[in-house]
């Protein structure tokens, strides 16, 4: 709605402004200022111009012709005052396919190279008439300052009139000047004006002084003759009226000496207007009654009229003019005789054109004055100027780059003045840059520092700072965030879940920096497995985790199976050759579980299960996991009450003389009868026991029955053989163990040569000083000690030296088909040597074969236990089997 308003009355604004223009157009061409005698001064060209620079060429060009048209039906107009147009449209054709701006320039060449020559072109071929070199000189100095007048009127209206802000007043924008073009247009003015002023004055006075003087001359010339023909008598005047021969001629010659007294012709007529005596033979003809039909007649006074001949030509009428006469009529110098004095304009006009071109060549002298005090202008404020533009132009850009800067030097003490101020300021500037620059070299540095501690901060966060492997917390965002990414449906992330097998026993045994180092190496062979679908985590401890984007679980198995592989190898470390073992968990994502926890719960149970299974085992979760975890929670629970509850039992196992194949001892081997699931394997319980803690009451009911039943046998008369009782490494930390033993042997009354305990290597674990003085003040007691599973742990033959140990326990893992591996046979046999050159007795369990028997016979191993001779059983049994026939 308003865009149309503004729209309609821009187009309102626009018509204003055209019809304003070519109404102005229409009337100065229709009247032009007449100076005097056939000069005159036309500002038509003015709105030619105006039109052409607000509405374009094209509306010029309409415009210019309308104007001509209703000129030439009113006027008859000539083809000269075509000229006016062509000057116009020379100068439009050049500002809009040439791009010069300048109208001055543009009119003043157009005078130059068109008018002035098409002019004399016309003059030779007697266009304007009957006119002198001197009259044509005017004409044409008046036309070239006529046209470089107006084109300089219209350039400075479009200069400092902005017509397109009238138009268009919402985008109106200011109108920024040059300051040679105003000093050059305003000199052209300055010298204009008061030039065209002066001309004008001058002219109108001269005429009117001009009339003055032909009146005053008329008026004597008549009153002379008057006089002349008062001494006339009366008969004289009376024969002069018959055309008397006599008196025509005096009166002829009298009319002929006064004519040449003035610049006038003379002629008196009678009544009848018939000619008596005139100064010019040809006067006939210009006699006003006759002229009157052809010219038009101007009134000046009651007497003088202005005689013109009657054509309408205007711009050219000079012709006219100097054709013209004043005609001065007196009726009645006597009754009968009439006067009429004829004062031809032509002889005025040349005085006056003589002194017209005087003040042109003036105009001339002061427009090339003024030509070159606009170009010292030019050159000293407006050229330095521009030099201090130029030089200040960009000028950061030109400091920050390192750019010469030139300062113009000028004989002005204001520019120079100027200059200063901004070489002074670049300076500042140049200071200012520095300093930023170095600012930036300071924050630059700071970023960096910044970057590199935001590095370190990320590394602690997220890497494991051993093994360099990304760690939990990367691990979990990780997983989390590929769960959530958008992934196509048979895809599958395998989440392997692994622990090094008895590392603890490694690290306590070896040494933590041996622990470390195998981490490291562990690690550094994991992270070979790491590519764009897998990557792998240190969770802490000896835990690790891969996770794995693969296509199907046929891939995730393919993983497990190189994760193995990596183990099959033993692990170097400073000569020591170290076979670790891994147990490897697994979960799959979708179809085990969908989100983080669920996920690492499930692998965390593959993984214990893994171990369960035994050494190098990859195990993927599967349902009865859960009940496994749900089990471990029962018997969790469980245990607490089976103590108070009495669920515990003992069983009890011999061990036997292999020489003579005689009950050597007896080992007690705790059973727990759970009320709802009966039987549960020690195996299972004890982990969980130890875990709790509850492994120590646990223990103390084991030692004190096993203590009491030993007596009982005793007691009953059987063999004295010792019996061994089992106990967790946890007594040896908890300051508890000697007095617990003191307890059960005074409970029971056993000797305590009768008791063994029974303990794994993992006790050498930790602080081992202390293990063993407790171990020694055990020994003291007279209770021997046996160093039970050896050879499963990582504790070497030259530690057991220093052991206060009476008893040597090789893992069944030893045992097992001794007799078809002779590696394995010959690896017992040496450590039964060893062992024995220590003093030890050396005890193997778990035989089941007779040729594993035989074999152990062979390298004199010292005892046996095993299935082959009886599993663990109930105290009446074993009684009943082993004492009852010795009985
Ligand atoms: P261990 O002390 O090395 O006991 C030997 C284990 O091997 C017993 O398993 C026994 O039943 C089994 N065994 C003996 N001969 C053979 C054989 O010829 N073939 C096979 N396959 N196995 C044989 P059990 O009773 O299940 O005990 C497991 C472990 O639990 C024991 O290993 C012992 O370390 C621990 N344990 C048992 N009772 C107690 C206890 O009262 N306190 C503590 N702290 N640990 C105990
Ligand atoms: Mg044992
Ligand atoms: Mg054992």
């Amino acid at each position: 709605m308003s865009t149309e308003s503004s729209y309609l009355s821009k187009r309102v604004r626009m018509t204003i402004l055209y019809t304003i223009l070519f109404l102005l157009g229409l009337f100065s061409r229709m009247s032009p200022v007449e100076f005097v005698y056939g000069i005159s001064f036309s500002f038509y060209s003015i709105f030619l111009l105006l039109l052409f620079r607000t509405f374009g060429i094209r509306w010029m060009i309409i415009s210019a012709s309308i104007i001509h048209l209703i000129a030439v039906f009113f006027y008859g107009d000539s083809i000269w005052n075509l000229i006016t147009i062509a000057e116009v449209l020379f100068i439009g054709l050049f500002i809009v396919y040439k791009k010069m701006n300048n109208m001055v320039l543009l009119a003043g060449a157009f005078w130059i190279v068109l008018g002035i020559p098409v002019s004399i072109g016309l003059y030779y071929f007697d266009f304007f008439g009957d006119i002198s070199n001197t009259q044509l000189y005017v004409l044409l100095c008046m036309s070239l300052t006529n046209g470089v007048f107006n084109a300089l009127i219209a350039d400075m209206l479009v200069t400092y009139i902005p017509f397109n802000n009238l138009l268009n007043p919402r985008e109106s924008k200011r109108n920024v000047f040059y300051f040679h073009q105003i000093i050059s247009s305003m000199l052209m003015a300055v010298i204009f004006i008061p030039f065209l002023l002066n001309m004008a004055y001058t002219s109108w006075n001269t005429q009117e002084k001009t009339e003055i003087e032909i009146q005053q001359q008329a008026e004597n010339q008549i009153s002379t003759i008057r006089r002349e023909l008062e001494g006339w008598s009366h008969d004289e005047l009376n024969k002069l009226m018959l055309f008397g021969t006599v008196q025509i001629g005096q009166l002829q010659d009298r009319v002929s000496y006064f004519a040449s007294q003035n610049k006038s012709e003379i002629a008196i007529t009678n009544n009848n207007n018939t000619v008596l005596a005139a100064s010019a033979s040809d006067i006939q003809q210009r006699l006003p009654l006759d002229i009157r039909q052809h010219e038009i007649e101007v009134a000046v006074t009651n007497n003088l009229s202005l005689f013109l001949s009657e054509e309408k030509a205007q711009n050219y009428s000079l012709a006219r003019w100097s054709e013209g006469n004043y005609v001065y009529f007196e009726e009645g110098i006597h009754p009968s005789m009439q006067a009429t004095l004829i004062f031809p304009i032509i002889a005025y006009q040349g005085d006056m054109f003589i002194y017209f071109l005087e003040q042109f060549r003036l105009l001339l002298f002061f427009l090339v004055s003024a030509l070159v005090l606009s170009f010292i202008i030019k050159r000293f404020l407006v050229n330095t100027l521009n030099q201090l533009t130029n030089s200040t132009t960009g000028l950061p850009m030109k400091l920050q780059t390192n750019q010469k800067v030139e300062w113009p030097e000028s004989s002005l003490e204001e520019i120079n003045k100027l200059t200063i101020n901004f070489k002074h300021m670049s300076k500042q500037l140049n200071q200012l840059f520095q300093n930023g620059e170095l600012m930036n070299q300071k924050l630059k540095a700071q970023t960096n520092i910044l970057q590199k501690s935001e590095e370190k901060l990320f590394e602690f966060a997220y890497y494991d700072s051993l093994t360099g492997l990304p760690n939990r917390q990367y691990f979990q965002n990780t997983l989390r965030q590929l769960i959530n990414k958008d992934k196509s449906i048979d895809d599958v992330i395998g989440v392997l879940f692994m622990d090094l097998n008895q590392f603890k026993q490694i690290n306590d045994t070896l040494g933590h920096v041996v622990g470390d180092e195998l981490l490291r190496l562990v690690a550094k062979k994991l992270n070979l497995l790491q590519d764009d679908y897998t990557r792998v985590f240190r969770l802490g401890g000896d835990e690790f985790v891969v996770i794995f984007q693969a296509k199907n679980k046929e891939e995730v198995i393919k993983l497990g199976d190189e994760i193995i592989s990596i183990f099959s190898d033993p692990i170097n470390i400073n000569g020591l050759s170290l076979y670790v073992t891994t147990s490897v968990g697994v979960s799959l994502y979708p179809t085990d579980g969908n989100d983080l926890d669920t996920l690492v719960k499930y692998a965390d149970m593959a993984m214990y299960s893994a171990k369960e299974k035994g050494r190098n085992y990859i195990q993927f979760f599967d349902e009865f996991m859960k009940e496994e975890l749900s089990l471990r929670m029962t018997l969790n629970h469980g245990l607490q009450e089976a103590l108070l509850d009495e669920q515990f039992e003992l069983y009890f196992q011999p061990k036997m003389k292999t020489s003579t194949g005689k009950l050597s001892s007896i080992e007690a081997l705790i059973r727990w009868k759970h009320p709802e699931l009966g039987y549960v394997s020690p195996a299972v319980f004890i982990p969980v026991a130890e875990e709790t803690g509850l492994i120590l009451g646990m223990d103390e009911w084991g030692l004190k029955t096993a203590c009491l039943q030993n007596k009982k046998w005793q007691d009953l008369g059987a063999e004295k053989v010792p019996i061994a009782v089992n106990l967790s490494a946890k007594h040896f930390y908890h300051g508890q163990l000697i007095e617990m033993i003191k307890r059960a042997l005074e409970l029971s009354n056993l000797d305590p040569q009768y008791l063994q305990i029974e303990i794994t290597e993992s006790v050498f674990m930790k602080n081992l000083g202390e293990v063993i003085g407790i171990m020694e003040r055990i020994r003291n007691m007279g209770v021997s000690i046996s160093i039970d599973d050896f050879g499963s742990g990582y504790s070497s033959l030259s530690q057991l030296v220093n052991l206060p140990i009476n008893e040597m326990k090789l893992d069944m893992e030893f045992i097992r088909g001794i007799d078809v591996n002779k590696k394995k046979a010959s690896m017992v046999k040496l450590i039964v040597q060893l062992a024995h050159s220590l003093g030890l007795n050396v005890v193997a369990e778990g035989i089941e074969t007779m040729e594993e028997l035989e074999y152990l016979q062979q390298i004199h191993c010292d005892e046996v236990q095993g299935y082959l001779f009886s599993k663990p059983i109930p105290h009446d049994e074993l009684y009943n089997k082993f004492y009852r026939i010795e009985v």
